[in-house]
């Protein structure tokens, strides 16, 4: 699938804190989300965690935030990450804050 939205400002400045969470969200519907990893992001929060199904991620901007697997090396976020589900990952700061879209494939 191909990254279909204009991300218009009028998003960013609609997302709004997850509650336990690092990043701040808008969702546009059941499977297709704004996600924002604010420059202040504590990394404590950037647990190894696995999702309950396949996730397709899209970086919005260039970035030197990292992504990574189990048992992997880190990897840049420059194009799609494909994340299939029940497998560990996790995010690693960088510089600045982090935009991406996530779509959930239900
Ligand atoms: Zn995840």
């Amino acid at each position: 699938m191909a990254l279909d939205c204009y991300i218009d400002d009028l998003f960013y400045e609609r997302a709004s804190k997850v509650e336990g969470k690092p990043y701040k969200e808008f969702v546009f519907d059941d499977e297709k989300l704004l996600r924002i990893f604010p420059e202040d992001t504590d990394e404590e929060m950037l647990k190894w965690h696995w999702d309950e199904e396949d996730r397709e991620v899209y970086p919005l901007h260039k970035t030197d935030w990292e992504f990574q697997f189990d048992n992997e090396l880190p990897q840049q976020i420059n194009s799609k990450l494909e994340i299939p589900k029940g497998v560990f990952h996790r995010l690693i700061k960088g510089t600045g804050e982090l935009r991406v879209i996530v779509y959930k494939q239900k």
